[in-house]
């Protein structure tokens, strides 16, 4: 590789999860604290970070077609960075098959982008997908400009091992962030604009510090942080879910009425191949107490149709248990063999056609639900968290406590709370008239 001029200006594509968009923020932060900006829209940046997703379809296909993509009209291109959890995986990999790329670096060792970019920079291609002692966030930028809901990363990895799952080999054992770290860094969010953060972890549920404070203690330090509005987390695993942070949706204003917490199927059987821990009945009694400590609350979940082996009766079972839950919205996918997982290997996998099928049905069961749950919101006031314009003039648009999307007409400004009464359900929003505004 030839060297070239040290970059002047960077972009960072972030795929996937949430957890991916908190990691390509604070690469982008750390780019900055180097002297390089962020390219404007439609100008060629110097440097490119693909931070790529591993979780389904053909993720490393894709990753090898988007750096062919950045190649420019005259044949030139910019130094490239490949991140996230297809650079774990694949890393070496990516070395051999894509020339044009320079670094590949894993989710765990990002921090070390300056040191790979100025090898890049001599021509030196560069590999890092180490998991150091040292962590990340021992050495990353503080937080400088966020937009009124932020992300904060609290815990990473996975030690499940549910068996179509990547992330225990991409992102690595569990680890949860120090308690005074945590605080620190949501201080420092709430003074760049933050008016609602975000908890991320694979687990989330499972953060605990050296004390064995559990996430609800975190919960509720960050919420006596003044400016502090609204906490919310994602996403939990039903194994984790304790007493106490059940507790906390009864007790704690600031922490939204809304609960992420995937079940994948339906059926026992299935939920054992996946060795996921829990059972159809424990989770439900879970919701149950969960609906007790807090009636209002919005459910979500993450749905897999077609896992090897998934018969149409299992399948059936997974559409009963949307029925009964009463899902405010969801996700759902088509299970994608991910190498390297047991799943991978099982026998009976499920022919795409069946696998098309059943998504159809799950997600006309799971619209349907939504539906419901935004209709029979009609008629409540609540507070919406303004994010930005709508289309029509003085039209915004914003979050209620239940995480639907909510526009209005009115004097507002990103970023105000604003007190609304919910008039009409669509699908995928509702519109609200104003109430009052309740701060700027
Ligand atoms: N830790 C969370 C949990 O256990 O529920 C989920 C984290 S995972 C990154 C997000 C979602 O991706 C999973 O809940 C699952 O529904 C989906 N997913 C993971 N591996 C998949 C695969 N091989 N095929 C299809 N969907 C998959
Ligand atoms: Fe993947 Fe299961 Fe871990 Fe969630 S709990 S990240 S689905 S292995």
């Amino acid at each position: 590789m030839r060297p070239t001029p040290p970059p002047q200006t960077y972009r960072v594509k972030s795929f996937g999860c949430q957890m991916n968009v908190y990691d390509g923020e604070r690469m982008a932060e750390l780019l900055a604290t180097q002297g390089i900006r962020p390219a404007a829209d439609g100008e060629d940046a110097d440097l490119v970070v693909l931070n790529t997703c591993h979780i389904r379809e053909k993720a490393a296909e894709k990753v090898y077609s988007d750096i062919g993509r950045l190649r420019r009209e005259d044949g030139s291109a910019p130094l490239i960075a490949v991140a996230g959890c297809v650079a774990q995986a694949e890393g070496e990999e990516i070395m051999a098959r894509a020339p044009a790329v320079s670094m590949v670096v894993g989710p765990q060792a990002y921090h070390r982008l300056p040191e790979m970019i100025e090898q890049a920079a001599l021509g030196q291609r560069s590999v890092d997908t180490d998991m150091p002692a040292q962590t990340k966030f021992d050495v990353l930028p503080a937080r400088r400009k966020v937009g009124p809901n932020a992300f904060l990363t609290v815990q990473e990895g996975c030690d499940k091992f549910c068996t179509y799952c990547v992330v225990p080999y991409t992102r690595g054992a569990e680890i949860s962030r120090s308690f005074n770290d945590l605080v620190e860094e949501a201080r420092s969010l709430v003074e760049a604009g933050a008016r609602e953060i975000t908890l991320l972890g694979q687990n989330v549920n499972a953060w605990r510090d050296d004390s064995n404070r559990g996430l609800e203690k975190l919960v509720e330090e960050l919420a006596a942080i003044p400016g502090l509005a609204r906490i919310r987390y994602t996403t939990s695993h039903p194994n984790d879910m304790t007493e106490g942070l059940i507790e906390a949706h009864r007790d704690i204003p600031q922490l939204m009425p809304f609960l992420h917490l995937p079940v994948q199927a339906g059926n026992d059987r299935v939920l054992k191949a996946m060795n996921r821990s829990h059972t159809v009945d424990s989770y439900l009694r879970i919701i149950d107490r969960v609906r007790a400590a807090r009636p209002d609350i919005a459910l979500s979940g993450d749905f897999i149709v077609g896992f090897p082996g998934e018969t149409d009766a299992e399948f059936e079972d997974t559409l009963k248990l949307v029925e009964r839950v009463g899902y405010a919205q969801c996700f759902s996918f088509k299970y994608s063999p991910r190498p390297g997982t047991p799943a991978a290997d099982m026998e009976d996998q499920v022919p795409m056609a069946v696998m098309d099928e059943r998504l159809q049905r799950l997600q006309a069961a799971l619209s349907a639900s939504q539906l419901a749950f935004n209709q029979a919101s009609v008629g409540k006031r609540c507070t919406v968290l303004v994010e930005r314009k709508g289309k029509l003039p003085g039209q915004w648009l914003g979050k209620s406590p239940w995480l639907q999307s909510v526009h209005f007409t009115a004097d507002a400004a990103i970023g105000d709370l604003v007190e609304v009464e919910l008039v009409e359900a669509g699908p995928n929003s509702l519109s609200g008239r104003l109430v009052s505004a309740i701060s700027g």
